[in-house]
């Protein structure tokens, strides 16, 4: 098949990413006269808020993972393309593909209209030789990564008899105290305490120290600051030290500098350490933009209009992570990079696409902010719903079922249930597999 074939008559729709905008775009435009082709260069859809959980072994990866061509197999104008995507022309309307799957590079694909959902990633202010001691969890392999050196370094401390190797070992250290931070902390503590207490014969597991370094006076800033100190003190009766207004400095193989509010540098042996701090959008905002003629922010987000398209090419549309949107009297509309705003964006495409097929107006995007939820450890949340605060079980009851909704496949909704169900009972997890990577991971001691 070529890669832009479509009959001649029918609009041709390119969306570029399978995350949560873009997949968004392509099933709600199910039915219409259109061609819809979605390229990504993964073959599934990750469902990214429950990465931690593959991260921390609670899940395995293909229950938070779908593929795409099975989430879209039964409609019948979308097809998928395997592929990164390297550049624009939009002037000629087309898509510059590169990776494809049988070796090819630089091939073109052509649109009429064409919807870009990139997303972003975590980004390292500048140190990128961190990211090879700190891996982030942005992607599958990234908590995959992850998981394997939490796993090695309780077995690695099983078989190290010097007490201060041991401790360095034992030493959990989570960069960021956003959400994801927030829940790999207590995760961490959990396992620590929990799951892994009886598996070990030498170590004792409780000994795991867990930090929690944040910038900021205090962590979920997302949050008011009454969610913000419960979480806290949530965490901290799971065993996590939190260390608020403290900055990592350096991240090396077997330690993090941590610079404390009165400017003091510590360096704490660690051999484990993550990164949930600082995002950036995707380098495909930069590349829209140079194509386009418009500019990127701070964070390289790519700067568009109110109804989601660029500023000189109103036939291509930027959703997501990648944006920032800038409404017509020129304030920011400053929303968060959450998964619920790159789906209404999603949406809020493919009813333009439609409306415009038949001459209609859509109205400007407006967001409908229906709250906020971050989960600490097994049976404790907070949830900041339209100013209505709550927080212990019930926030984490209302997490689980936001969750499950939302989750992508009703065959994946079922096996985390089942999953969550039995850890509840029985504090296991099932997913505690170290891959071969294991030896690239483990740093051995001078
Ligand atoms: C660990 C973690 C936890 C999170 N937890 C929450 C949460 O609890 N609640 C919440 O609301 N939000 C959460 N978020 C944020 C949420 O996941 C994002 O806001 C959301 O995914 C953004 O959607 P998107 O469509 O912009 O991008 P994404 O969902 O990231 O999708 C981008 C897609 O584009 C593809 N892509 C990128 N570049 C290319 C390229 N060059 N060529 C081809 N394909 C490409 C990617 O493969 C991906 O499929 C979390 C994020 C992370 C990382």
């Amino acid at each position: 098949m070529s890669l832009s074939a479509s009959e001649p008559a029918r609009h041709r729709v390119v969306v570029v990413g399978g995350g949560f905008g873009g997949l968004q775009t392509v099933r709600r435009l199910n039915g219409a006269a259109v061609d819809v082709t979605l390229v990504d260069r993964q073959n599934f859809h990750l469902f990214q808020p429950l990465a931690y959980q593959v991260a921390t072994g609670a899940l395995s990866a293909a229950e938070v993972a779908a593929p795409l061509r099975s989430v879209l197999k039964r409609q019948s104008n979308a097809r998928v393309v395997l592929a990164e995507v390297s550049g624009f022309d939009l002037e000629r309307r087309q898509v510059v593909l590169d990776h494809l799957p049988n070796g090819r590079r630089g091939e073109r694909l052509d649109y009429d209209t064409l919807v870009v959902g990139g997303g972003s990633r975590y980004s390292y202010f500048g140190h990128d030789d961190w990211k090879a001691f700190a891996p982030e969890l942005k992607s599958l392999t990234g908590a995959l990564d992850i998981r394997n050196r939490i796993l090695t370094a309780f077995e690695a401390a099983e078989v190290e008899s010097d007490d201060d190797r041991q401790r360095g070992w034992l030493t959990f250290v989570v960069v960021g105290g956003g959400p994801t931070g927030v829940e790999m902390a207590g995760q961490i503590a959990e396992l620590a305490r929990d799951s892994l207490r009886l598996d070990f014969r030498w170590v004792d597991t409780r000994r795991a120290r867990v930090l929690l370094v944040e910038t900021a006076d205090r962590i979920l800033t997302g949050f008011p600051p009454s969610l913000s100190h419960k979480a806290e003190r949530a965490l901290e009766h799971l065993g996590v030290t939190v260390l608020v207004g403290n900055t990592v400095v350096d991240v090396g193989p077997v330690s993090v500098s941590i610079r404390s509010e009165s400017g003091e540098i510590e360096a704490v042996p660690a051999r484990t350490v993550i990164w949930a701090a600082g995002v950036a959008a995707s380098p495909l905002a930069a590349e829209l933009a140079s194509a386009d003629g418009s500019q990127v922010d701070r964070v390289g987000r790519i700067t568009v209009k109110e109804d989601l398209t660029l500023h000189n090419h109103p036939d291509v549309f930027a959703i997501g992570d990648m944006v920032r949107i800038v409404k017509g009297d020129g304030a920011d509309m400053a929303l968060p990079g959450l998964a619920p705003v790159a789906i209404q964006e999603g949406r809020y495409v493919a009813r333009v696409i439609r409306n415009r097929l038949t001459g209609r107006a859509t109205k400007p995007f407006e967001y409908v902010d229906k709250g906020n939820l971050a989960t600490i450890g097994r049976s404790k949340a907070v949830a900041d719903v339209k100013g209505i605060r709550i927080s212990g079980f019930v926030a984490w009851v209302t997490w689980l079922v936001v969750h499950l909704f939302y989750l992508i496949g009703f065959q994946n909704r079922l096996l985390v249930i089942t999953r969550w169900t039995f850890s509840f009972v029985t504090r296991g997890r099932g997913a505690r597999l170290i891959g071969e990577s294991r030896a690239e991971t483990a740093v051995p001691d001078s």
